[in-house]
């Protein structure tokens, strides 16, 4: 009867009932732009379905993560987070809730690079010239995060560790309200996603200095940034991708009709074509699938514990 019960209730999985997604960091911000944009993509594919927006933020991404772990495994309710997911097992091991046991995983959405800015004020007009700037203010200089596990907070650390310099922690819900606060001035620099740092560049209203990725980026506000392996911090490279998740134990029936839409969802013109305007690539690779998903990120759990525990005395 059960089995019969749950079948049924996947044939009408969503009707007439909102889906909620649990974004883990404050509106206004990068997770929260991809998590809108792809609710909206993901309307039509779930047949006209409501899909409705949580913020949840708080500890770089742990308590609404948590709040969708202990979740009923329904459907209804769901979590987009970033690498936050794989940096949290190492940098907030008391967390009440295993990233690889908790949840189901049903694909990645995209990959994003971020960006090293700061504010408007600060006196310094390239790379070379923020180095400099640096090192004569060693012990004065304030680095905006969104919470320990957040992705600000594991590229500021990197930072750190790579300039070898000790800055201090400004933590907030999310980098919507961090980048408020560095355009205002209250602090010095962030390394954020270029999903929200692109506009605030085209806008000048921060200085943008560097790229975390390999290789320059080709979005035309973005094309003229050095990387920083290229400004000599040898290896340094990071990029954040964004996933969906549900609570452990949702059936089946009804995960295969969110990565359904998903998929459909990352082909739809206006989202990809958003996506791209902001520096994002789209998945489209083994990662869309919830196994290719899981995978991935065991292996970017394995990939980053050893990187953050080496840049440790950056971590709190
Ligand atoms: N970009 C943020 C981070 O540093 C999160 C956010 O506000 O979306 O993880």
């Amino acid at each position: 009867m059960a089995g019969v019960a749950a079948g049924a209730q996947a044939q009408d999985f969503p009707g007439n009932r909102a889906i909620h997604i649990v974004v883990p960091f404050a509106a206004g911000g990068p997770t929260d732009r991809v998590g809108r944009d792809l609710a909206e993509a993901l309307r039509k594919p779930l047949g006209d379905a409501v899909i409705v927006i949580d913020n949840v933020p708080g500890a770089g991404s742990s308590i609404g993560a948590a709040r969708v772990a202990h979740a009923a495994p329904d459907g209804y309710t769901l979590l987009l987070n970033h690498i936050g997911m794989s940096t949290l097992p190492t940098l907030e091991p008391k967390a009440n809730f295993s990233v690889l046991n908790d949840f189901e995983y049903l694909g990645i959405v995209n990959d994003v690079p971020m960006t090293l800015i700061a504010r408007p004020t600060l006196p310094a007009h390239n790379y070379k010239e923020l180095a400099a700037w640096i090192a004569a203010n060693k012990g004065k200089i304030n680095l905006g995060n969104a919470g320990v596990g957040s992705a600000s907070h594991l590229c500021g650390l990197l930072y750190q560790s790579a300039m070898q310099t000790e800055m201090t922690p400004v933590s907030y819900k999310g980098t919507g309200p961090a980048i408020i606060d560095l355009i205002g001035g209250h602090i010095d620099l962030m390394c954020d996603q270029t999903t929200n740092t692109t506009p605030q560049i085209e806008a000048k209203k921060v200085n943008a200095y560097a790229v975390t990725t390999a290789q320059r980026l080709t979005a035309p506000l973005l094309k003229d940034l050095p990387t920083l392996q290229e400004e000599g911090l040898k290896d340094f490279q990071v990029t954040i991708w964004h996933g969906l998740y549900a609570p452990k134990g949702t059936p089946a029936p009804i995960l295969k009709k969110i990565n359904d839409a998903l998929k459909a969802a990352l082909k739809d013109p206006d989202f990809v074509s958003r996506e791209q305007t902001l520096g994002a690539v789209i998945a489209a690779d083994a990662r869309v699938e919830p196994a290719g998903h899981k995978k991935f990120v065991a292996g970017e759990i394995a990939k980053w514990s050893p990187i953050i525990k080496a840049a440790g005395v950056y971590a709190d």
